[in-house]
């Protein structure tokens, strides 16, 4: 059998990996699948605790969505949509028009959540300089915000730790602060006060800058990336009313809470918000094929009519733009979502994770805080839970339990030191029961083991 592990530290840079340490240790690696659990070269199972990055939705292999990618591959595996028209991107389009939204009706293709925020941003821009309104140039975006890794999505992110780095390429935002009740920062915020001052500072920027502001993007409901920060109730829709008072246009970003993920089909739905612009990607294919796509409304997309003379035109485009097997994949999705009515038999999985979270996990004395919205949930670990000081940086003690829980069958991935569970909508009961014992009981060996050594 070919050496997998070292092949893969011969060949291969893996994103978001420190690679000295990757070649220091063996690598898991990935052969199959089967529902909910990957299967490695040796053959051990694990169970997808994270959804293989959050995008998978319905399980891996799972047969209508195999079968709709055959079935597409023995047509056509890809066409191109600059000058040309497919049937599964036009059949998708519709499909995502009827299920998002209201008032949500063209649908731009492309290929990541990066580059769906791209387009996003790039829309939001043209769209004032085709309508004559040039002044309207900024953005405004929330701290810790997180939309990508392309340029132009780094650019309105605000994850220090990735994108300090690249300050001097990026364009310049104007930033609001999260609303972030979290117990310990400062002593415990009050999530109504937090969400008021954020409101209160959006406001104000628009009352003062409005004329200068493009739009506003923002995750809704929840930051996923920067530790599953779940907003007060109240805010997205706030932050909705506020962009109407101004003329602002709302992009929201939906490609980590889209398809189910916080246990609405989008979590726009969860304040009735009607986003002019909205990405969505992940989740799109059922965590098949890359494929993405910014939905925007008949005002938006009427602003980039004319004759070819005045360059209203969107001139943005990728070669894999709506690629048919991927929009297949996406299609076979939608059907199972219906076939297997996944949002409705979600809502009980989504009361038992959080059963079993308040029994097994909030009360670990190294647990500070659980956040919960739907099925994305962040576990913050703390060195000391009465004051909530954090471990030190360098026990990287998120990693520790993360790796620590696949001796016991299961893959996760931190976020610092916060243990994201983010399962595929299709767990069962069972299988989520075995996710959050195993992630108590690693959580509790990881941090004991670092309290004796202390
Ligand atoms: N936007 C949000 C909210 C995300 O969580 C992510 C990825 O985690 C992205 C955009 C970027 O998506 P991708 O990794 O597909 O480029």
């Amino acid at each position: 059998m070919k050496d997998w592990s070292a092949l893969d530290k011969q060949y291969v840079w893996h994103p978001f990996t420190q690679m000295q340490e990757w070649l220091s240790d063996s690598a898991l690696v990935i052969e199959k699948a089967e529902g909910n659990y990957l299967i490695d070269v040796e053959g051990r199972r694990y169970l997808d605790g994270i959804s293989s990055l959050w995008v998978n939705i319905h399980g891996h292999r799972r047969k209508e969505i195999d079968d709709a990618v055959k079935d597409q591959l023995d047509r056509v595996a890809h066409t191109t949509l600059l000058g040309l028209a497919s049937t599964p991107s036009i059949e998708l389009a519709e499909r995502l028009v009827n299920i998002m939204p209201e008032g949500l009706n063209k649908v731009f293709y492309s290929d990541s959540g990066s580059t769906a925020v791209e387009v996003a941003v790039k829309i939001a821009f043209q769209y004032w300089r085709n309508i004559g309104r040039s002044e309207k140039a900024q953005f405004v975006t929330l701290t810790q915000a997180y939309h990508g890794d392309t340029v132009g999505s780094v650019s309105v992110g605000g994850i220090d730790l990735f994108h300090k780095i690249f300050h001097p390429l990026l364009f310049h935002t104007i930033s609001v602060e999260t609303p972030f009740p979290y117990r310990y920062a400062g002593g415990r915020c009050d999530p109504d006060q937090c969400r008021d001052k954020s409101l209160a500072q959006f406001r104000s920027i628009c009352e003062e800058r409005g004329s200068e502001i493009a739009a506003l993007i923002m995750e809704p409901l929840v930051q996923g990336a920067a530790g599953m920060i779940v907003h007060p109730s109240g805010f997205l829709k706030g932050m909705e009313e506020i962009c109407r008072e101004h003329d602002i246009l709302m992009i929201c970003d939906e490609v980590a809470t889209g398809f189910g993920r916080t246990g609405k089909m989008f979590a726009c739905e969860h304040e009735a918000v009607r986003p002019d612009i909205m990405a969505v990607a992940k989740g799109l294919s059922g965590g098949y094929l890359p494929l993405a796509a910014t939905v925007v409304t008949d005002k938006v997309y009427g602003a980039f009519l004319g004759p070819y003379s005045e360059y209203r035109t969107f001139f943005h485009g990728h070669s894999y733009t709506g690629n048919a097997l991927a929009c297949a994949a996406a299609n076979a999705s939608l059907d199972v979502f219906e076939k297997d009515r996944t949002l409705e038999r979600l809502q009980p999985k989504i009361a038992l994770l959080k059963t079993l979270l308040d029994a097994r996990i909030a009360g670990l004395q190294w647990v500070g805080e659980i956040r919960q919205a739907g099925f994305m949930v962040g576990i913050e670990l703390v060195a000391d839970k009465p004051s909530g000081e954090s471990f030190s940086l360098d026990l990287r003690v998120g990693a520790q339990v993360t790796r620590d829980v696949r001796r016991h069958g299961v893959i996760l991935r931190p976020l610092g030191d916060v243990v994201v569970l983010m399962p595929p909508l299709s767990i069962t009961e069972s299988e989520l029961e075995t996710l959050v014992t195993t992630a108590s009981q690693s959580i509790e060996e990881v941090c004991s083991r670092i309290d004796s050594q202390a």
